[in-house]
């Protein structure tokens, strides 16, 4: 039997691509992934490795980027409110005391959906360009479509070299 507070969901993939680049940037990446499977209807499937990567077209700290599938009964604009949230709450927490944090979630693919809305656009309107998206999507899931722009295994080959390494 299932707990009441662990649902089956029952409900549909989605890939989260997760960032952060200032105070415990790799500790944030993990205290999210633990939140994201805490969300309503929503479970956390698999979480790619976390990954080293330069700022593009930014200045400042190196980012720490991974990807998470979810199987989520929620919506998609209701997980992206949810992602948000957690944007929000992630902006308050603190490792040591006045420590900066911050985190940056972008709902990548949910299902096979496509959307122009400039709210919720999907697949993300940037994540065929960003080696710090697809490498880690690649991880969990190689074989992948991109709705509208191709097969996960193409676009890679097609990226511009930017610089990623994965974390010990
Ligand atoms: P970026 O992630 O591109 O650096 P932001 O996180 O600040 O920039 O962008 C957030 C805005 O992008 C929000 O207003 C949100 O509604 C919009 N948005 C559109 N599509 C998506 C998506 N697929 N995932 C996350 N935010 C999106
Ligand atoms: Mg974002």
């Amino acid at each position: 039997m299932t707990a009441p507070d662990r649902p089956s969901v029952g409900g549909r993939p989605a890939f989260v691509g997760l960032g952060a680049n200032l105070g415990d940037a790799a500790g944030t990446l993990r205290d999210t992934l633990v939140q994201l499977d805490r969300l309503p209807q929503t479970r956390l499937r698999a979480a790619s490795s976390l990954y080293r990567t330069a700022p593009v077209e930014a200045d400042g700290p190196d980012y720490v980027n991974a990807v998470a599938w979810l199987d989520t009964g929620l919506s998609a604009s209701e997980l992206l409110a949810g992602l948000q949230g957690l944007e929000q709450d992630a902006g308050r927490l603190r490792s040591y005391r006045n420590a900066p944090r911050t985190l940056d979630l972008d709902l990548l693919l949910y299902g096979d959906e496509v959307s122009e809305d400039p709210l919720l656009t999907l697949p993300h309107p940037r994540m065929h360009l960003r080696a710090f998206v697809l490498v880690p999507l690649a991880e969990l899931c190689a074989d992948l479509y991109v709705p509208g722009r191709g097969a996960l295994r193409d676009l890679l080959h097609q990226l511009e070299p930017q610089p990623i390494s994965r974390l010990a």
